[in-house]
């Protein structure tokens, strides 16, 4: 049936040519290092504008550091394929620690710039953004300005950037340390095993319920001994987060997450409104699911158990020419698109080991190419991974004509392309089911995303507020951490738990996260938000691909409420808008009940 094959492996060797001990790569290293150093003499003379005549200087000092950020970015990109390929490789990472040194002096640079233009005089400032060199990035210059103005002064900004190294990242990393030693004992086919915490995590999509159980007792176990370590972990984090907000002036804990991801309180209230209001679909799910598994009550356990053993495997060509197929539906440039980057050897795609777990995309800026990074095994899974990880580099592909400052876009909409990928080929893929059992396993598996964001980052997020506001008036008791928690868990979903997690506040890395803060609710929003181009797309058909490709590159010059009410004409700050994305996931869950009531 497939007449062509397509490559397995990635061609990495088109940019850098040798792999991690590539002169070719060296020389680029090398050269970026040069050029940084010649830019930040240069910077030490640099000042704020003071008339319009300084717009073709600042416009010179943009392209410069385009050319610094894409170059990095190029070979940063292609030293993270050399390590996710073989994670034995000892030179590439050499090159990490190189390359991580070289972004860091890169960021101060910016900041140094994002300071000294928050100097310049309003009237001077707006005359500037009107000019021709530096309309084009009015928005991103507007935004850096406005941080800067949020800020405390380059000196104390500084002193907080050289203590957080030791007094907040350092947390982070201490974090990792103690859940790198962890070690459980669990039963797994009759043979006790001793597992690490992520070895022993994957067991909750094991199919023998016992296996499940033991293995979460065996965790919160661990996590109850070790929680005064944990507890005092997070308390410290968040406390020198919240000391460094209180200097700025910062009243809420979530002015920095919706900064970062230009979102308005409005419009994450009006998300999660229109979630608590219509849990009650999935709480029924989770009913029929424990039902299913021979339980009274969910148990979290049993959360990730498999339904339904029946699934079609696929070999990597098959999958190729699935994707290849329902893109194909939507538009021809995504197809396009996405052939090219089979033939050309865009995907690392081999089951081999050394190899890291899990899946990525990432972009090479100055050669204008992505590669995808996953382990393929032939399940429907692996497929949607593969979709999903495409769509990312088609979101590079349409931000191709924008310019480098435009291109910068947030956490939430970085999912939006991906998550539609995603979704054209899980709909297509439970539409051509060949047998009920089947179609039950691939909608369960759609539904699980829907539990996952509209439930469980719910109650990360509602923990995480909750616990800000309490550490505010002091250290909160792992006890303390524990009752927020399991609060959380029941009402984020919907009371529909028969046991919670409490010691998920230990368990999950993302609360440990210091580059980003609330690292939770922009993945429900991407989730939701891209659901909605999607029902766009379904309404509109073929035509829909050239205005969703200038939505795409509109995604880092506007707030997202913005780009909304522009390309889909929706004003995001209302619960309805939410309520319209839901009611598709709804629609899932009410044909997998059909389809278990029709079973008996
Ligand atoms: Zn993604």
């Amino acid at each position: 049936m497939v007449e062509k094959l397509y490559p397995i492996t990635w061609d990495l060797d088109s940019f850098f040519k040798g792999g991690s001990v590539s002169k070719d790569l060296r020389i680029h290293l090398d050269e970026v290092k040069e050029k940084l150093k010649i830019f930040e003499e240069k910077l030490k003379s640099f000042a704020a504008p003071t008339s319009s005549e300084d717009a073709q200087k600042l416009e010179n000092i943009i392209n410069e550091l385009k050319d610094i950020a894409t170059n990095l970015s190029e070979a940063g990109a292609v030293i993270g394929c050399f390590q996710a390929q073989d994670t034995t490789d000892k030179h590439a990472a050499l090159l990490e620690g190189e390359i991580g040194s070289i972004y860091a002096k890169f960021s101060s640079l910016l900041l140094v710039i994002q300071q000294v233009l928050s100097k310049s005089e309003e009237t001077v400032w707006n005359g500037l953004m009107q000019s021709e060199e530096l309309s084009e990035y009015s928005f991103v210059l507007n935004e850096w300005r406005d941080e800067a103005k949020k800020m405390l002064s380059e000196k104390e900004e500084d002193m907080i950037t050289t203590l957080g190294v030791d007094g907040y990242h350092a947390w982070g990393q201490l974090y990792d340390l103690l859940v790198g030693d962890i070690r459980v004992k669990v039963k797994v086919d009759g043979e006790e095993k001793e597992l690490s915490v992520g070895q022993a995590n994957n067991l909750s999509s094991h199919e023998n319920a016992t296996t499940r159980k033991e293995a979460f007792e065996a965790l919160e176990t661990a996590w109850t001994e070790k929680e005064e370590f944990f507890a005092k972990t997070l308390n410290h984090l968040a406390g020198f987060r919240l000391a460094v907000y209180e200097k700025r002036g910062w009243e809420s804990v979530l002015q920095e997450p919706l900064d970062i991801n230009r979102m308005k309180q409005e419009t994450l209230d009006a998300m999660w409104g229109a979630i608590s209001k219509n849990k009650a679909p999935f709480v029924e799910y989770l009913n029929v699911k424990s039902t299913m598994l021979g339980e009274k009550g969910m148990h979290w356990y049993d959360l990730d158990a498999p339904v339904s053993a029946s699934t079609e495997k696929m070999d990597y060509q098959q999958g190729a020419e699935f994707i290849l197929k329902h893109f194909k539906e939507f538009g021809p440039k995504l197809e396009d698109f996405t052939r090219n980057a089979f033939e050309k050897g865009w995907i690392e795609a081999e089951d081999r080991p050394n190899k890291r777990p899990g899946g990525f995309c990432t972009g090479m800026p100055v050669s204008e190419e992505s590669r995808i990074f996953m382990t393929y095994s032939g399940t429907m899974s692996n497929v949607s991974t593969l979709a999903h990880e495409l769509g990312h580099a088609f979101h590079s592909y349409a931000l191709k004509p924008v310019h480098w400052m435009n291109r910068q876009y947030a956490m939430g909409v970085a999912e939006t392309a991906s998550t539609f990928a995603e979704m054209i080929v899980a709909d297509a893929a439970v539409k051509e089911a060949k047998t009920d059992d089947e179609k039950i396993a691939l909608l369960e598996d759609k539904i699980q995303r829907s539990v996952a964001f509209f439930m469980n980052i719910h109650a990360r997020f509602l923990f995480e507020t909750r616990f800000y506001e309490e550490r505010k008036k002091g250290i909160v008791s792992a006890t303390k951490l524990n009752e927020l928690m399991e609060t959380a868990q029941k009402e984020a979903y919907g009371d529909a738990l028969e046991t919670t997690h409490p010691h998920f506040w230990a368990s999950k890395l993302h609360f440990y996260i210091t580059g980003v803060p609330f690292y939770n609710f922009p993945y429900t929003f991407g989730y939701l938000f891209s659901l909605s181009i999607y029902a766009k797309a379904i309404n509109e058909g073929a035509n829909f691909e050239e205005k969703y490709i200038a939505l795409l590159q509109d995604t880092a010059v506007m707030s997202v409420e913005d780009l909304a009410m522009k390309h889909l004409g929706e004003d995001i700050t209302k619960e309805a808008f939410w309520i319209k994305g839901i009611n598709l996931c709804i629609q899932d869950v009410n044909e997998f009940i059909q389809l278990i009531n029709a079973k008996g």
